[in-house]
């Protein structure tokens, strides 16, 4: 079958390789479509540490062709999704209930071969089973969302919050919905690409910002600001030092940060710790999504999450190595891979 492997760091193509057997425990799924995502591009970068030659491709969703003897309550011909982080189950954070804490976490498609392939091999408990009646690709995002969803449990947004998304790539724009949902009466996204400002508002926006034309927090939190004196809630998406430094300051006093954005290891950035004391500010990390991808699935079966927009392109798995190579285009959400077209 063909697979996109990362050989080594910097070193990406398409390659003939076995369509694997399944262990006891495993499924053997035809992969449907698997998006590509910013960590795709750090991992041919050596930037997020993984162990080549592996097949890439995290965000998957397939049809179950061949199941392990020991696996039970999933047979050939089920579509699932695939959480790709697998935590060990033995070590004290695993212990304590923070599996994506886990110090042996190994990750389909970063550590062991993933979706970006015809075939792709998960263990049962890592797939959830979704409609036959779904559109495949939507599948493919139940992992991105579950990621959103880990952040806004996090966010502890109430009925009314007022919400800040900083960053308006694929994670801003679900975090925008998923806010909404929660209960956020106002929602404001800000993003330099016009294109992707239209967007946000097409998806559940209250308001939005361009960060290039207007100084953000006295835009937002400032006396003539759109929240006056800062918002409840902010979820950093963009994943720059710049957006982290306004997190702080766009919260109001007791309100919540949210750090989902992933700034290269070793960056620093500049904060007042006496403005996050005097103010009682929760600054928080989300990491993954623990124990959230059966929800993210529903949530994505159920149809209240606007996929569609988000889609770019569907490309074949020929054109996935030129893709992760490039910066992502501008005005871009999301590229979805589908190995059965070209
Ligand atoms: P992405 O497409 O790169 O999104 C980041 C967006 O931020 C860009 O589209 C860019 O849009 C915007 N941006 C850049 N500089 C900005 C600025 N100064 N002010 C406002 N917006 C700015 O990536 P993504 O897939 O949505 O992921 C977002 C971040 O989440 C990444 O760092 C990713 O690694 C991380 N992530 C974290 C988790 C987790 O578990 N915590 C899971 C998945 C992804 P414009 O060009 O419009 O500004
Ligand atoms: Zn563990």
């Amino acid at each position: 079958m063909k697979a996109v492997r990362l050989e080594s760091v910097g070193n990406i193509s398409v390659r003939d390789v076995e369509v694997p057997e399944p262990g006891p425990d495993d499924l053997l799924v035809k992969v449907e479509a698997c998006g590509i995502c910013g960590t795709d591009r750090h991992l041919l970068h050596g930037e997020f540490p993984s162990t080549p030659p592996v097949t890439l491709g995290h965000e998957f969703c397939g049809i179950v062709v061949k199941a392990g003897d020991a696996v039970r309550g999933i047979a050939p011909g089920a579509r699932i999704t695939g959480d790709p982080n697998i935590s060990c189950g033995r070590c004290p954070q695993c212990q304590a209930g923070r599996v994506n804490l886990c110090r042996n976490l190994r990750a389909i498609g970063i550590h062991r071969d993933g979706g970006f392939a015809e075939y792709v091999l998960v263990p049962q408990k890592q797939a959830f089973e979704i409609p036959l009646a779904l559109d495949p690709v939507h599948g493919a995002f139940c992992e991105p969302l579950a990621c959103c969803l880990h952040g806004i449990d996090i966010a502890g947004i109430k009925t009314g919050s007022t919400v800040a998304v900083l960053g308006g790539g694929v994670i801003g724009l679900l975090t925008v919905q998923l806010a909404r949902l929660a209960g956020a009466t106002t929602v404001i996204l800000s993003t330099r690409q016009a294109s992707k400002r239209r967007l946000a508002e097409e998806v559940g926006a209250t308001a939005t910002v361009d960060p290039v034309a207007t100084e953000v927090v006295e835009a937002i939190a400032g006396p003539a600001g759109l929240v006056p004196g800062g918002v409840d809630v902010v979820i950093e998406c963009a994943g720059v030092a710049e957006t982290v430094q306004q997190s702080t300051r766009l919260a109001k006093a007791g309100g919540t940060v949210v750090i989902l954005g992933v700034l290269p290891q070793g960056e620093k950035v500049e904060i007042e710790p006496f403005d996050i004391l005097f103010r009682e500010l929760r600054v928080l990390g989300s990491f993954i999504n623990p124990f959230v991808h059966r929800r993210a699935a529903d949530l994505v079966a159920s149809g209240a999450i606007e996929i569609d927009r988000l889609i770019s392109r569907r490309v074949p798995l020929a054109e996935a190595p030129g893709i992760i190579t490039c910066p992502a285009a501008a005005g871009e959400v999301k590229v979805l891979v589908i190995p059965s077209c070209g």
